[in-house]
């Protein structure tokens, strides 16, 4: 059976970006998913439709068909004594930040003395994201499934 609409996928991956450097992996469980319901990046998606269990693709998704460009003005400076109460702050760290269309994730840039900048990208976006794919298994989804727009068993939802 080969990968379509509404096919339950089972995937090994890595991610890696352009330098090579491993950004993500499904580890020793394979990764499982529903298909054609933007459970993975649409890049990815597509190169897998029609694949079938066994094989391995090798794939560069660029930006657009992945967590899209940057955009700079999600890049923003607050004053540091805004988060004062955050103890140990450091450029790296990701925080959730309340704004007015609710509560999202921002990775913390940059620490001066007085200021703090923070990025609302998703730390993804702007990468052209390098993708080894082995499919493990394909198969139909249950009524459940659908109904929930994911997979259920190992490797994916408990409900
Ligand atoms: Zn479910």
């Amino acid at each position: 059976m080969s990968i379509h609409q509404n096919s339950v996928v089972a995937i090994h991956y890595t991610l890696k970006d352009d330098a090579g450097t491993v950004l993500d992996s499904s580890g020793d469980e394979p990764l499982s998913y529903l298909h054609g319901h933007g459970n993975l990046i649409p890049g990815l998606e597509r190169e897998l439709t029609g694949r079938d269990a066994g094989d391995r693709i090798n794939v560069a998704v660029a930006p657009r068909d992945a967590y899209g460009e940057r955009d700079g003005t999600l890049v923003r400076e607050v004053p540091r004594s805004a988060l004062s109460e955050i103890e140990d702050l450091q450029p790296g760290m990701r925080l959730q930040a309340e704004s007015n269309s609710g509560v999202h994730a921002v990775t913390v840039t940059q620490v001066a003395d007085d200021t703090v900048t923070l990025d609302a990208n998703h730390p993804l976006a702007g990468m052209t994201l390098h993708f080894d794919v082995e499919v493990t298994s394909v198969r139909d989804a249950s009524p459940d499934e659908l109904w929930h727009g994911h997979a259920h068993g190992p490797g994916g939802h408990d409900h």
